[in-house]
């Protein structure tokens, strides 16, 4: 297959993968398999690298950091205090490509759940959520 990612895509596809091991990610895969789900890590030919990606439903879980991806959370409105300017157009473009992201999964015919980094705390409420997302 020919390769259609164009270069920034592919070395945000490569940074995704390089924190694929964050503590949220791990969490909600954990969860997911111990409910018996199994899953592919970040398909690279989909928009977005997603997270968790179960093709036979077709169906994708986005795991996002609540700073990087601008959650309404708290920890989602920080912008550090140093280059404000840098830091409030980068956080901006990284939720303009977020949006992108997901529109061009669900025109391709995608289901999307997103898990903020926040979340995780709560692992029961979690687990209910991902279940009833992934099962029907
Ligand atoms: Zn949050």
């Amino acid at each position: 297959m020919t390769d259609v990612l164009t270069r920034s895509q592919r070395s945000y596809c490569m940074s995704r993968i390089q924190g694929k091991d964050t503590k949220p990610e791990i969490v909600v895969r954990r969860l997911v398999f111990a409910m018996g789900f199994r899953y592919r890590l970040h398909v690279r030919k989909l928009p977005g690298c997603p997270d968790l990606v179960f093709p036979s439903r077709k169906k994708v879980i986005l795991v996002h950091g609540c700073f990087w991806h601008r959650h309404t959370c708290k920890n989602g409105q920080v912008i550090p205090k140093t280059r404000r300017a840098f830091w409030s157009k980068k956080l901006r473009a990284n939720k303009d490509r977020d949006a992108r992201n997901r529109r061009a999964l669900r025109t391709l015919g995608w289901d999307i759940f997103v898990v903020w980094e926040c979340q995780t705390s709560r692992q029961e409420w979690l687990a209910e959520r991902l279940h009833s997302y992934l099962e029907t």
